[in-house]
């Protein structure tokens, strides 16, 4: 099978601080990987690498075969196939619930208005956000943001969705339903990267976890292997922290 990301050495400097070090990753079609690991290990620097809102400074990214950092590569037309639920939500403020979705399809991809309504008020349905499409962003709890910002990603009808601690800012009583919605979308067969720190739903959900320390991968295997029988010292120190 082909991979949807194929990372392949990865690098990323700021300055003189090399962040990512040599990172290589597949991502199948379908597949949920999640990537676990201490704050500052290069988590969200990965992640916003591959849809591009950081250039790297070296390595491969291809998507479904294709070097998605040649110069002739399409750009934007990759960046509206890769989706971000980012962990402050960044919906556009002025903007209400259901224009929050109908932008991206309408402005930047130039579909139907008609259409992409139909496909939001579905997709704010799943997240339970149906009743709140003239609500503000500010009118609205972080959980909701939160929902309404996977319903917009998911309008976008994306081929992967990036998740970057999407609950971390949330109360805690408010975590739950986000989650429960991701949980979803796994077993919809949506190809997803998610950074967590929400190890029992990493381990009921993913079908491999990937541990980074300081720029690098250090373990990665299936959730069993990883939360069960952990190999690397540094994968188990952490882990132990969640115990
Ligand atoms: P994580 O998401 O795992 O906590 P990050 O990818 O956010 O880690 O950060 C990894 C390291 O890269 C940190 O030391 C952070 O300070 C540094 N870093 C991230 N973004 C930048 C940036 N734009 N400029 C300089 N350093 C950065
Ligand atoms: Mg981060």
């Amino acid at each position: 099978m082909e991979s949807m990301l194929k990372i392949q050495n990865l690098k990323k400097s700021f300055g003189n601080k090399e962040v990512l070090k040599d990172i290589s990753l597949d991502i199948q079609e379908g597949e949920v990987v999640t990537i676990i690991g201490s704050s500052g290990s290069g988590k969200s620097t990965l992640l916003r690498c591959l849809n591009l809102l950081e250039e790297p400074t070296g390595g491969e990214i291809l998507y479904k075969g294709k070097n998605v950092l040649a110069s002739d590569f399409k750009r934007n037309h990759y960046r509206t196939k890769i989706g971000m639920v980012f962990q402050s939500y960044n919906l556009f403020q002025n903007k209400n619930v259901l224009e929050n979705c109908l932008v991206g399809p309408v402005k930047v991809l130039g579909e139907n208005k008609e259409e992409v309504q139909k496909r939001a008020l579905i997709n704010l349905e799943m997240v339970g956000m149906a009743a709140f499409i003239h609500a503000l962003p500010r009118q609205l709890s972080g959980g909701q943001q939160q929902r309404v910002a996977i319903a917009r990603s998911l309008t976008m009808q994306p081929e992967i969705l990036l998740f970057d601690e999407p609950t971390s800012a949330l109360d805690p009583e408010m975590v739950d339903d986000v989650l429960e919605i991701m949980r979803k979308l796994t077993s919809g067969g949506l190809t997803m990267a998610i950074v967590t720190h929400e190890m029992e739903f990493a381990r009921d959900v993913s079908d491999r976890i990937v541990f980074m320390d300081q720029g690098l991968v250090a373990e990665t295997g299936s959730p069993e292997q990883i939360f069960e029988n952990p190999q690397n010292k540094r994968t188990q120190a952490f882990l132990e922290r969640f115990l």
